[in-house]
């Protein structure tokens, strides 16, 4: 498989060399020249398959010989070894017709595990093969944080460098990351938000300058991020029993690399009617599918940090699907995005309303959800989930008659200060329990990529 720019002036490259990079040299996204199909009897004759027999099923069209497939399938075989759930991925009834998809099972409780677990092994093993030194780079809005730190723990090949925005995630998600004693970890707290984060992050892959090293990127840019995350769509298609009947998909959103990954999974064949993307009250995304209009605006700062994304970076992928691979459109796009506003023609929205719905949930009524659904569902969930089952609650009723799978994709027990005062509060498992007392290490600067680069040259 080859991979091509959404910008339209880099070369195509294959699988290995976008799973070692980051943004493409022109700044645009890889995405695959091509995506594989499947009909629906293939789909209902994977019913009963284990999670890592799926994943196969998913991502060896997009890896080819990249890696061999002995190798990728005892790479999956084990990729998820550490979660705690046999299904790793279950599926919870919540109502008559809506599921919640728990994506919390992996080692930091949060739906980052499912990707980083699995890549983190990948790309070990490459630079392994290879005899090659690298740097992961992520920017945090709470959980990509500690996932790749957990994923890449073991990695003797990488160093690993962690933005995240000062003061601005959970005490939990911090200390997840600020705790670990790895001395190949780096954790930098920016004086700013996470869109400024995710800039600094996407700087160096331009310039692509960190004396020499070869620089990899954890968030989802990075196309990997975006093909283990489609697997969790075909399980819980598969374990609900609706291989013929179409599903919707709820999903709460920031980066938009979730959503575009249900997307990835609609084009493959799963029959998928809707793709529902929740927010919070960071709704540049919602006032899009509404009106046709991407406007930013400053990120505000909410009770679902994990979501406080102004710019969605893989709304950059969707769009150049829409516009039939128009690069040049999509670099226009970008310029006059980040300039102030632009618009799409009507007849592109249209296309994209056949798909996606969304929906924007305050903070007030994020933490109704969150009471309702632990007093009349005995289910606890997170606040971002909450912000998922809300929009799902707003859905028309025409669409409320489908299945209904809405993600959950963080533990509660990450953000004990919104716990209702009814529920108990939730506990952290035992390799967490002591994460309130353990020493922190980490490096508050500014937000300014010169003084990031000079800090990275003298510790790496
Ligand atoms: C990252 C994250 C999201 C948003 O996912 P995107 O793929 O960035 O849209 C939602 N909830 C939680 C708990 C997250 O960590």
């Amino acid at each position: 498989m080859r991979y091509i720019s959404t910008r339209g002036k880099s070369e195509a490259q294959n699988f290995l060399h976008i799973l070692l990079s980051g943004t493409a040299p022109d700044g645009g996204l890889y995405v695959p020249e091509s995506v594989p199909q499947f009909s629906r009897q293939e789909i209902a004759s994977w019913k009963g398959c284990h999670y890592h027999e799926i994943a196969w099923h998913i991502m060896h069209p997009f890896i080819g010989s990249d890696i061999p497939a002995p190798t990728l399938q005892k790479l999956l075989r084990h990729g998820w070894d550490n979660f705690r759930h046999p299904a790793i991925a279950p599926l919870i009834q919540w109502d008559e017709h809506i599921w919640l998809l728990e994506l919390f099972y992996g080692p930091t409780m949060a739906f980052k595990d499912y990707s980083l677990a699995v890549l983190g092994t990948m790309i070990d093993y490459v630079l392994n093969e290879n005899g090659q030194r690298a740097v992961l780079l992520a920017a945090t809005s709470g959980d990509t944080g500690s996932a790749a730190i957990e994923g890449f723990a073991h990695s003797k090949q990488m160093d690993i460098v962690i933005l995240h925005p000062h003061g601005k995630i959970s005490e939990i998600q911090r200390r997840q990351m600020t705790t670990v004693t790895y001395p190949h970890v780096h954790n930098i707290a920016i004086e700013g938000n996470f869109d400024d984060c995710q800039k600094i992050i996407k700087h160096f892959f331009q310039m692509n300058d960190l004396a020499n090293r070869r620089l990899i990127a954890a968030n989802s840019i990075n196309w990997g991020r975006i093909m283990c995350q489609i697997i969790y769509y075909f399980t819980s298609a598969l374990s609900i029993g609706s291989t013929d009947t179409d599903i919707n998909y709820t999903i709460p959103s920031g980066n938009f690399g979730n959503a575009y990954a249900a997307h990835l999974a609609r084009k493959m064949g799963l029959p998928i009617h809707k793709i529902h993307v929740a927010v919070n009250s960071n709704h540049i995304v919602h006032h899009f599918f509404q009106t046709g209009e991407y406007r930013i605006r400053p990120a505000q700062h909410t009770i679902s940090p994990s979501m406080d994304v102004a710019a969605a970076s893989n709304f950059e992928r969707l769009l150049f699907e829409i516009c039939e691979k128009d690069s040049v459109a999509v670099s226009n796009f970008i310029q006059q995005q980040e300039t102030g506003c632009v618009t799409v023609p009507s007849s592109l929205l249209g296309a994209i309303r056949q798909e996606f719905s969304s929906c924007s949930i305050s903070d007030e009524a994020t933490m109704q959800m969150m009471e309702r659904s632990y007093l009349q569902h005995h289910y606890l969930p997170d606040p971002h989930t909450a912000v998922g089952l809300s929009s799902q609650m707003q859905l028309h009723d025409a669409e409320k008659g489908h299945n209904n799978i809405v993600l959950a994709t963080a533990h509660p027990a990450k953000f004990p200060q919104q716990i209702p005062s009814q529920a108990p509060t939730p506990q952290l498992p035992a390799h967490l329990s002591d994460l309130t007392t353990r020493p922190e290490r980490y490096t508050r600067l500014p937000n300014n990529f010169a003084a990031v680069r000079q800090h990275l040259l003298e510790q790496l």
